[in-house]
């Protein structure tokens, strides 16, 4: 046999349209409690007049899998009517909703602000991509509040918040900042990840872009990445929509109906982490090796006024610094920890640690006290099991301790 024939001698089956069409089949009457996942890149139109009329459709219908599928926009409906606005868009991840909102408000000569305690990637992103194009990219004290009023120009075109800020939990004045930016036009996007909607609606309070990592309470369980960007302005909305589509920004379906699960566990979830936590806290602050527990439910943290008058309830996520120690016995201490583990993001039924430091590439962090820094994420396991794990960590903090130390742990043992 010669080899062109050995290599195509299944076409003798002539069957393979039939591979690819498949039979139709009625889906009635099948109704399933989860929302359906369809998968497309292509979607396919009955005519010629529809195909071409496809653009028409990206804002609420479908044309093509990066614009959307009726998996993404069901979550994104729902987004919509929990943050309380009108739409909703949902991105690959936090930091490209961040991106996909502040591109949309700033072009080359304006001037965007954003506060000192923005998620980091986020600042970076400012200055390393929107700064070389010309955008003026001005980072502020978040506890500036009204007094932001002093940064803003003629060009300014966007003021991003974010409260309680990340890692340090600084609580901002959102309802001041939106009074002084409504008074000249500025628009204003909250990054609303710590508190979501459940705690706190950016769009309630003037807010008009309001942003979360799904990535985070949302989805819940550390396993998937997505952002959201909810308004009450249409043309706003479109000129989201217009951006996350230039910039190639598509979300997997998969990925839309594991958070869209995740919503429906959010309350329950970020309830029993809020109280888990208070436990917690309540015995970090006997502990002789910690120096300032950061939650802003505290009442002697400097924004708790603010966050009482604010916010519906606390999240379990916070910072705590440790009295200064050394590398080594942080790292034994870490070593210690089996329940709770270390990693970045939060928000899921794991409780994490991830050990870094604020104060690098901060500007107004100078009151943070000197000392390791643990932002803690207190997940779902039992409060005596992640005390208990605390506890072990800090043994080993002391057994590794250096040699001043030996004085207190002559103190612990008084
Ligand atoms: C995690 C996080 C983001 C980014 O979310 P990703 O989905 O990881 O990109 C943005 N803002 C805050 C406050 C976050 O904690």
């Amino acid at each position: 046999m010669n080899f062109r024939r050995s290599i195509l001698v299944m076409t003798v089956f002539k069957t393979d349209t039939n591979h690819i069409r498949q039979p139709a089949r009625s889906t009635s009457p099948f109704r399933s409690l989860g929302v359906a996942i369809e998968r497309a890149s292509t979607v396919v139109f009955d005519d010629l007049e529809a195909f071409e009329q496809r653009s028409e459709r990206l804002y609420d219908g479908f044309s093509y899998g990066l614009y959307g599928t009726p998996t993404s926009r069901a979550l994104e409906d729902h987004i919509a009517l929990l943050e309380g606005g009108t739409r909703a868009l949902v991105t690959p991840s936090g930091l490209s909703a961040i991106v996909v909102a502040t591109m949309a408000c700033a072009t080359a000569g304006d001037r965007v602000l954003l506060p000192d305690t923005l998620y980091g990637p986020a600042k970076d992103m400012a200055h390393q991509i929107l700064a070389p194009f010309g955008v003026e990219v001005v980072v502020y004290d978040p506890r500036l509040d009204a007094a932001i009023e002093s940064h803003i120009t003629p060009r300014t075109t966007l003021i991003w918040v974010e409260s309680p800020g990340s890692a340090t939990l600084e609580v901002q004045d959102i309802s001041a900042i939106v009074a002084v930016a409504k008074a000249k036009g500025i628009p204003v996007a909250a990054d609303n990840t710590w508190a979501s909607h459940l705690l706190y609606r950016p769009l309630d309070h003037g807010v008009d872009i309001a942003m979360q990592a799904l990535s985070k309470h949302a989805s819940g369980h550390g396993d998937l990445l997505m952002g959201s960007l909810a308004v009450r302005d249409e043309a706003l909305f479109r000129r989201l929509k217009d951006k996350a589509r230039l910039l190639g920004y598509g979300v997997s379906p998969d990925d839309c109906a594991l958070c869209e699960r995740g919503l429906k566990t959010m309350p329950v979830r970020m309830r029993q982490s809020a109280a888990t936590a208070a436990e917690v806290i309540i015995w970090l602050k006997e502990q002789p090796q910690v120096a300032r527990v950061l939650h802003p439910a505290e009442p002697d943290h400097p924004g708790h006024k603010v966050w009482e008058r604010d916010f519906k309830g606390a999240a379990g996520v916070f910072g705590v610094v440790l009295k200064p120690c050394g590398r080594d016995a942080q790292s034994a201490a870490l070593s210690a920890l089996h329940v709770i583990q270390i990693g970045a993001s939060w928000g899921g039924v794991h409780s994490l640690v991830a050990p870094s430091d604020p104060r690098k590439g901060r500007q107004f962090c100078d009151w943070l006290p000197d000392g390791p820094y643990w932002r803690l994420s207190i997940g779902l396991e039992d409060s005596a099991d992640i005390i208990a794990d605390l506890a072990k960590a800090f043994s080993a903090l002391v057994a590794h301790a250096p040699r001043q130390t030996s004085n207190q742990l002559g103190h612990a043992a008084e």
